[in-house]
């Protein structure tokens, strides 16, 4: 499947050179293409009120559509192929993308505040984002009560976000949640466009967080009490129990577990447990590690956002419970960054 990429005059070709090239890097059936800018003279013959464009505060959705319908004709391009315009001019009502059928809009403002340096992960994002929206019914129109779209953030790829960060955060979880994978399948979107997507998402992810390992960065101690309570240097991590309770389990643990693993620390886990709760209850910590329940991911999630809410967006990533290799998780901090209090490691 073909996905054009093109962009309004005031940005540049290495722009859309740059999405591309980080959007092909992961093989498969999405097929991106690098477009010709938009000329202005373009756009005046899509709509004569354009030939002011870059002096314009703001557009409407429409006149935005209408951008890409007009790139669509001039270049006749098929109406089941998608029709990317990347841009620079704000729309009404500020959102950083939007799609109608197979057309789809990306606004290019800040990204590079939020992945560090380089703009276009985050655009890049909005890009498969966008294109699995579009495929599972979600539009412009209906993206507000559409109940496949999360306004309670929970790390997936249909999180409404308010902020650009809030685009980091599910960029870091790169996950599409039981519930819009079941709505895809509903919508029959091809297995091989669900892996592509699922690629791509990793690879941004995995690339982020490259980026963010080469920066200078500065990291401060975890401290856990014997209670359980959380500190990252002097700042208290307000988290509930389960979350704390799966947070303090991957902090002692080395490597990386899967959760089918997980029932072989059942002990460990319950431990934890009773005393970050002061009492315990094995069914709570059966459901938890459940590898077919939701618990565990609610509650990873859970964590995950407490810190993310916490700390720098450049150091987060070492803080959180990460998937990694394929299914397993753990937290990738440093032993010397660690302190624990003896009443939650001895089991
Ligand atoms: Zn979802």
């Amino acid at each position: 499947m073909n996905i054009h990429i093109t962009c309004t005059p005031e940005i540049t070709n290495t722009l859309i050179i740059d999405v591309c090239e980080e959007l092909n890097a992961s093989k498969g059936v999405l097929n991106f293409i690098a477009s010709d800018i938009l000329s202005q003279s373009q756009l005046n013959k899509i709509d004569k009120n354009f030939n002011k464009i870059k002096t314009i505060d703001s557009v409407s959705f429409n006149d935005l559509f209408k951008i890409c319908d007009g790139f669509r004709n001039l270049n006749d391009i098929n109406d089941d192929e998608f029709v990317v315009v990347l841009t620079s001019i704000r729309n009404q009502l500020n959102w950083f993308s939007a799609c109608e059928k197979r057309n789809i809009f990306i606004d290019t403002n800040d990204w590079d505040k939020f992945t560090g340096k380089n703009p276009k992960y985050g655009i890049c994002y909005q890009v498969i984002e966008n294109i699995f929206q579009s495929l599972i019914g979600i539009n412009y129109e209906n993206a507000g009560r559409h109940p496949n779209v999360h306004f309670e953030k929970d790390g997936c790829i249909n999180d409404f976000c308010k902020k650009k960060l809030d685009v980091a955060f599910k960029l870091r979880m790169a996950d599409i949640c039981d519930k819009c994978q079941q709505e895809a399948e509903k919508f029959n979107v091809d297995i091989d466009i669900m892996n592509h997507i699922q690629d791509i998402m990793e690879n941004i992810r995995k690339n982020v967080r490259k980026l963010n390992t080469n920066e200078n960065i500065k990291l401060e101690k975890v401290t856990i009490d014997r209670k359980g309570n959380i500190r990252i240097g002097k700042k208290i991590v307000d988290m509930k129990e389960l979350p704390s309770t799966l947070f303090i389990f991957f902090l002692n643990h080395q490597q990386p577990i899967s959760k089918t693993t997980l029932k072989r620390y059942f002990n460990k886990i319950l431990g934890i447990y009773e005393k970050v709760d002061g009492r315990g209850n094995s069914k709570t910590i059966e459901k938890l590690i459940d590898p077919n329940g939701k618990a565990f991911r609610q509650n990873k999630w859970s964590a995950n956002h407490a810190i993310s809410q916490l700390l720098k967006e450049s150091v987060v990533g070492y803080y959180i419970i990460d998937e990694v290799e394929g299914n397993k998780y753990f937290i990738s901090l440093s032993q010397e960054y660690k302190e624990i209090d003896d009443n939650l490691t001895l089991f």
